[in-house]
């Protein structure tokens, strides 16, 4: 499939209205990275390290991180890599730590709240990425934070890292960028102070919209029950863009639907400049980005919207058969 968008591997993302799109890929396992080159992605928008530990049965040493995140930078070759910290818990459980016993695993013990109630593992991969990044750049991002207290807490982890490093006199990250997801929705009505305060954040669709419409990401019976075009949710993307606009804060987009073109332009229509997706998923959104009039479809949306629809699917999908 990536051969068929050969042609426009190496060209950027810009519209025919003159907006400049930013695609990168999703990964998490070595074998992910040879997509780089294949994919023509501009960088890792999201590495999920849970997946090195949960192919492993038992938990990662330091020394062994820090040898595979330094692989991973080696092989981005200079393009940024966002690295996430651990998102485990919920559907993702690591047969080498005690297992959780909870009525709802998705609300529950996951993630960042993990790590700074038990900040043993989370210190520890700090040290790794700082160790891997030495006079490289390092981006790090926090899942899962649902207020600004905690991204506090754990950007207060990585300046503690960082000091521990120089006094140890280990070379540093040539710089440091420190973001938070933003996926669960009351991240979104946060403080002013914590728009300010990140450096990034991106937009975790696949947890933000199951916690936005109490649909179980993993439950067939209710997963696909509400779409991502639905106005409410649009309209709360767009309030998401407006307050990152105001405050100054570069935002991308990481869930499933960055990956799937009509879902891609709509988020870019609406103010996205940054899409996370699978690899595969490149060459189809950039094929049509390029030919979307973003500034069109922005008023198409606007418009399903004060006409009263449940989602702008059906007019976006009218409005894109009159574009050839
Ligand atoms: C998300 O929630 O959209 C996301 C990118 O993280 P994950 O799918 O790993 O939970
Ligand atoms: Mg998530």
């Amino acid at each position: 499939a990536q051969e068929r968008y050969a042609s426009i591997r190496d060209t950027p993302a810009v519209t025919p209205c003159g907006r400049r799109i930013a695609l990168t890929m999703n990964a998490g396992l070595m074998a992910d990275l040879p997509s780089l080159e294949g994919s023509g992605a501009e960088g890792v928008g999201l590495f999920r390290t849970e997946l090195q530990f949960l192919i492993r049965n038992k938990m990662p040493t330091r020394t062994e991180l820090a040898a595979l995140y330094s692989r991973v930078l080696d092989s981005a070759g200079g393009r940024r890599v966002v690295f996430r910290t651990l998102d485990i818990g919920s559907d993702k459980v690591l047969s080498y730590m005690k297992p959780t016993d909870e009525p709802n695993p998705a609300l529950g013990w996951r993630a960042i709240r993990v790590g700074l109630d038990k900040p043993g593992v989370m210190r520890m991969q700090l040290q790794a990425l700082i160790r891997a990044a030495k006079g490289r750049p390092l981006t790090v991002m926090f899942p899962f934070v649902a207020q600004y207290d905690e991204y506090r807490a754990a950007l207060a982890e990585v300046d503690k890292a960082m000091d521990r490093e120089r006094i140890l006199g280990h070379p540093l990250p040539e710089s440091l960028e420190v973001g938070a997801m933003l996926e669960t929705p009351s991240l979104a009505f946060a403080p002013t102070q914590f728009f300010r305060d990140v450096d990034f954040l991106s937009i975790g669709g696949n947890d933000l919209k199951q916690f936005f419409f109490a649909a179980d990401r993993e439950n067939e019976r209710v997963r696909r029950r509400y779409d991502t075009l639905n106005v409410s949710f649009l309209t709360f993307l767009e309030n998401i863009v407006e307050r990152c606009r105001e405050t100054g804060t570069p935002l991308s987009f990481c869930g499933e639907d960055a990956g799937r073109p009509v879902e891609a332009i709509c988020l870019a229509a609406i103010g996205l400049d940054a899409l996370s997706m699978r690899p595969a998923s490149i060459g189809p959104v950039k094929s049509l980005l390029i030919r979307t009039n973003l500034a069109e479809l922005r008023e198409v949306i606007h418009k399903a919207r004060e006409e009263g629809h449940q989602s702008v699917r059906p007019a976006v999908m009218e409005w894109l058969k009159t574009q050839g």
